[in-house]
């Protein structure tokens, strides 16, 4: 039974979809005006993971997730950059869409661009306007009117007045009902894009894309509603406001899931810090030739060793602990085809007839997944189960079945986490010191011997001396 934290009661609640066996699950994508950084994937990869296991349990999940390809911030780096704003925000969605098939992100069923949904945003704030929960500022834009929308707050908890006070990121306008009130079409200014529309020249506001978006593919309602914990407000706030005035159907969303935010060192992602790494650049650091994962993996197993709703504090502490982890994986897989073929003579392709149907590993694993998606507990399982066999192993006790559900085991692991190990390949540098090596062996020259095997080591490769020769080791730097 799937159980999850709704933001919105804010309660563990049982996954009932409104149709059976079906999922509409939106998350607010990205806004194109750069590249898309760590704490995008820390988000990306927590939903990715979320639809994947959804689908797993049995559900169809259809997943859609917003472009927003016009705001200040799009229009403000246009204009530094000297170009018009459809041309970079075509660019840097081009862009994200390369780091989501780096990072193997492939749940999304369809991708929706604010500005493909301008004719149904343009019909919601005519609506809001004939049901007068919005009005127009001359030379400004049109405003929701908070005051007649009285569950304003049921999302984030706040009241309409705790709303007022807090300013941060809410439209500033003098003509404002309500300070909270915020803008649903904004009349552009000079030389800034703008559409030609009923409402007047102009673009629209923050909120109403989502809404456009969602009512045009899903209707006025729909299951699940995801973000990073900084949308709750006022973003979700607002699109619960604006939809349900439309509908008058409540809830817009029946559950609320909201990822933490990702930090680096304690401190917030941002340009000014000189702390902001991009998907690629973290990607294009990480990849290291003498590991048997991907830079992928690696931010994969970092983003997933965490709960989604935590935070995510990025340090150097968290990678090494991430490689180690994957290392123990990857080096314990070793251990089991080595102990399956030699000990237990298990033919490859054996696994699925030995496999227990009640795979007490499996089972536990999804207990875990299904409280509210515990990754972290999950994996908990796994590493007790590592514990176990690894025991066994050592006093030979280990049994076909327990070999065989625990790869079982680790095979769901690395489906349902996006992990992949690869054999690490020998550089041709390395194999040429190994025979220049052994020439100096030949030669009883040791000091020399010595040099070179430092310097192997150096590149990250031990060499073992067997009676058949060298073995060269992957010391997984
Ligand atoms: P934006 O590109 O700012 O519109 O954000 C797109 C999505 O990424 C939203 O769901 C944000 O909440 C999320 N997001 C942005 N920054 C972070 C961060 N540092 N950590 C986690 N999620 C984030």
């Amino acid at each position: 039974m799937m159980q999850i934290l709704n933001t919105l009661s804010n309660k563990k609640e049982r996954l009932t979809p409104r149709r059976a066996k079906r999922i509409q699950l939106f998350v607010c994508g990205p806004t194109v005006y750069d590249y898309a950084h760590i704490g995008h994937a820390r988000t990306y990869l927590a939903f990715d993971f979320i639809a994947k296991y959804l689908n797993k349990l049995g559900y169809k999940t259809y997943y859609l997730q917003n472009i927003t390809d016009i705001d200040d911030r799009i229009i403000t780096r246009a204009k530094e950059m000297g170009i018009h704003t459809k041309e970079l925000a075509r660019n840097f969605e081009k862009a994200y869409h390369e780091d989501e098939r780096k990072l193997r992100i492939t749940s999304i069923s369809k991708y929706a661009r604010a500005t493909d949904y301008i004719p149904t945003i343009i019909r919601q704030v005519k609506l809001l306007l004939k049901k007068k929960h919005a009005y127009k500022i001359e030379n400004d834009g049109y405003y929701f009117d908070l005051s007649t929308f009285p569950r304003y707050g049921v999302l984030s908890k706040r009241t309409s007045l705790q709303a007022e006070d807090s300013v941060s990121r809410i439209d500033e306008s003098k003509g404002k009902r309500n300070k909270g009130d915020f803008a649903l079409w904004k009349f552009s200014k000079p030389s800034e894009p703008y559409w030609n529309t009923e409402l007047g020249k102009g673009r629209p506001g923050w909120h109403i894309e989502d809404t456009a978006i969602t009512e045009s593919i899903f209707g006025p309602q729909y299951d699940i509603h995801g973000g990073a914990v900084d949308l709750i407000f006022p973003h979700h706030e607002a699109e619960i406001t604006q939809q349900e005035s439309l509908s008058n159907k409540k809830p817009l969303a029946k559950y609320w899931l909201h990822t933490g935010f990702l930090t680096i060192n304690g401190e917030k992602m941002s340009k000014s810090l000189g702390n902001f790494i991009t998907i690629r650049s973290f990607l294009e650091q990480h990849e290291t030739p003498t590991l048997p994962f991907d830079a992928t993996t690696l931010l994969r197993y970092m983003v997933l060793s965490q709960h989604y709703r935590t935070r995510v504090d990025f340090t150097g502490t968290l990678v090494t602990q991430a490689k180690q982890a994957l290392i123990t994986l990857f080096d314990f897989e070793k251990r089991l085809t080595m102990y399956a073929t030699r000990t237990l003579k298990l033919k490859p392709g054996e696994d699925h007839k030995k496999q227990k149907l009640n795979n007490k590993y499996i089972l536990q694993f999804h207990k875990a997944l299904q409280n509210d998606f515990s990754t972290p507990q999950a994996l908990a399982i796994i590493f007790e189960v590592i514990h176990t066999i690894n025991t066994k192993m050592d006093k030979q006790k280990a049994t076909i079945h327990d070999i065989v559900n625990t790869r079982a085991l680790l095979a769901l692991l690395y489906e349902l986490f996006g992990l992949r190990f690869r054999t690490v390949q020998i550089p041709k540098e390395v194999k040429k010191i190994v025979t220049e090596r052994e020439e100096a062996r030949k030669l009883k020259n040791w000091q020399r011997a010595d040099e070179l095997r430092d310097k192997a080591k150096a590149l990250g490769f031990s060499i073992e001396d067997t009676q058949k020769g060298p073995i060269i080791h992957s010391l997984y730097h």
